[in-house]
Parts: C-alpha cells; structure tokens; sequence
C-alpha cells in the first residue's frame, strides 16, 4: 500500500505528487492503522483533478445528474435535505462526487450496483497554494470517508452514505433506472467533523496555525465531542458505516438521545453558517444570522453541553 502507486497510476503532476506523499502517513495516523486498506483503494481507485469549473468538469466527464426529489417530499423536507444544489457546485472550491451506476434485473425484479465512478475535483490552477491544498484535504476526508459501502440497496430504496451524512433515493424502472431523492441527514454533524479533520492534517502539511473558515461554528462544536473513546467510535461509524449500532454505542457512553440532538444543532448551525457565508455583502443581514446563531449557541447548546457533561461523568462512574 504504497502511495508511489497512486501517484504513478494517474500521473500526478509534482505538486500534487508532493502533497499526497506528506498527508497519506498523517491520514492512517489520523483514522488509525486499521484503516489503511480503505485510505488506499479509495485513493486508488479516485482521480483527482483541478479545474476552473466544477459543474462543467464533471459534465464533460459524464459524472453530472440532476437529482429530483420524489413527488410526495414536501417543502420542508426538501429544503432540509438539499443542501448543495447546481448553484453551489458552480462556486465550489472542491467536490468528493461519486455516481453508482444501477442495474435493473426485470426477471427478478430487482436492483444492484454494478459499479461506482469516483471523482475528487479541486477549483484550482495548481496544487500550490494554501486555499487548494487544504481544499484537496477536506475532499480526501469525504472521499475516504463514503469509499467502504458507499451504496447499499433494500428493495427499490437506494442508500447512500457519506461518513454520517445518509441519503435515500426511490428506484423505478421505465426503460431506464430512475432515480428519485427521498430523504438526507447528518450534514451538519459530517462537514464539522470533516473540519476537525481538514483542520489536524492541514496544520502539520500546509500552514500550523490554519484555521478552518465557513463552518467554524459546526467545527467547535463537533471538537467538543472529538475526544479519545468517543472519536474511535465516530471514526470507526464514518468509515465502515453501521450507523445505526454507532447511535446506540455513542448514546450509551454520553446520554439518552444525545446523537438526535446533537444532530439537531448540528444541522441548523450547518445551515445558519452557509447562509452566513452566503450574506457576505449583506451586513444587516449577515448581522441578524450571527446574532441568531450566538442566541442558539448561548441559550440551547450550551445547556445541552453540561447535561451531556454531567450524564458522561455520571456513567463514568466520577
Ligand atoms: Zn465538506
């Protein structure tokens, strides 16, 4: 499992060549030894590549589908899911973007995935400056994170999975394989966790004081929950999954329904900070969404963090 293999495999330019052959060893520290195998045929089997537009580039290389949801997905719903649309993909800095291709038995009436193309693309002239090594750095994470059962199918739902984010799709056939969005979770909590990760490897590769920018808030408040046993069970449930046995495990070690609620804020914070983010040239408006999420943090989070607190010591016996 050498990463001279990759390199040569794609014939990555020196820069890149350069940044792959000092993160690798920090990315089996950073998850564990255990997980090599995994590190290295998602690196394996990924290209990376640069380019100046993200939407087109994954066009061009066939790897683009509008996803619609199903019709009885209301608003609400929708909205809760959806949070990368074309738009966002046309600014992006970077893209872990994965598409499974879906076989349909008629005989047996039934689903498969036949094969999975992979794609990491960074927005970037070359892999030399600060903004498109870390970038690179936080897609690896996604990359690596989805690669192990990416797409499992039940029936005709189609489930896909990304560290702790879970999306479902309905399957039809009607001469080809229809895909239709039904539901997504766990963005929040991922892309926060997905920061502590950016956030430890870029620190010793790329710059030690680099701070994560856009998803501060979800980062603080994953680091909190980021600590020795409880991130050997986040990490094991973002790279192999079983994800519903990782909600049983962390509820035990810190409290009753912590998962669920943490998730909650998660979520909302997640989306707080891209609107944030997105009201950059708006003060007022940018001015009112901190002052909501400061509100939140102080009066629900915070509160939410000693009763967590507490129950964990109490478990713990001290
Ligand atoms: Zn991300």
């Amino acid at each position: 499992m050498n990463i001279e293999n990759v390199i040569n495999k794609f014939g990555y330019e020196e820069e890149l060549a350069d940044i792959l052959r000092k993160i690798y060893p920090l990315f089996i520290t950073y998850f564990g030894s255990e997980y090599e195998p995994i590190i290295y045929e998602a690196l394996i089997n990924t290209p990376i590549i640069k380019c100046n537009n993200i939407y087109t580039a994954f066009k061009e290389r066939g790897m683009h589908r509008e996803i619609e949801w199903a019709p009885e997905v209301d608003e609400e719903a929708r909205k809760k899911g959806d949070l990368v649309t074309v738009e966002d993909l046309k600014r992006a800095s970077g893209v872990y973007h994965s598409m499974p291709d879906i076989e349909y038995d008629r005989e047996t009436n039934t689903y498969k995935v036949a094969n999975v193309k992979r794609i990491v693309a960074v927005n970037c002239r070359d892999f030399t400056s600060e903004y498109a090594k870390t970038t690179l750095i936080h897609e690896l994470g996604h990359l690596i994170k989805s690669y192990y059962k990416e797409y499992t199918i039940v029936d005709d739902t189609l489930i896909e999975r990304s560290g702790l984010i879970e999306s479902k799709y309905r399957l039809s056939f009607d001469g080809e394989v229809i895909v239709k969005k039904l539901s997504s979770s766990g963005i929040g909590f991922e892309e926060g966790l997905n920061s502590i990760f950016e956030e430890d490897i870029a620190k010793e590769t790329v710059n030690p004081s680099y701070t994560v920018v856009g998803y501060g808030v979800v980062c603080d408040l994953a680091k909190i929950l980021f600590k020795k046993d409880i991130k050997e069970l986040i990490v094991n449930a973002e790279l192999m999954g079983e994800k519903e046995k990782f909600i049983r495990d962390f509820n035990e070690a810190l409290m009753d329904d912590a998962y669920d609620k943490i998730n909650y804020y998660m979520d909302r914070l997640y989306k707080l900070a891209l609107e944030t983010y997105a009201s950059m040239f708006q003060p007022e408006k940018m001015k009112e969404l901190n002052k909501i999420t400061v509100r939140i943090i102080e009066e629900e989070v915070g509160p939410l963090l000693e009763e967590i607190k507490a129950s964990r010591q109490a478990k713990l016996g001290g």
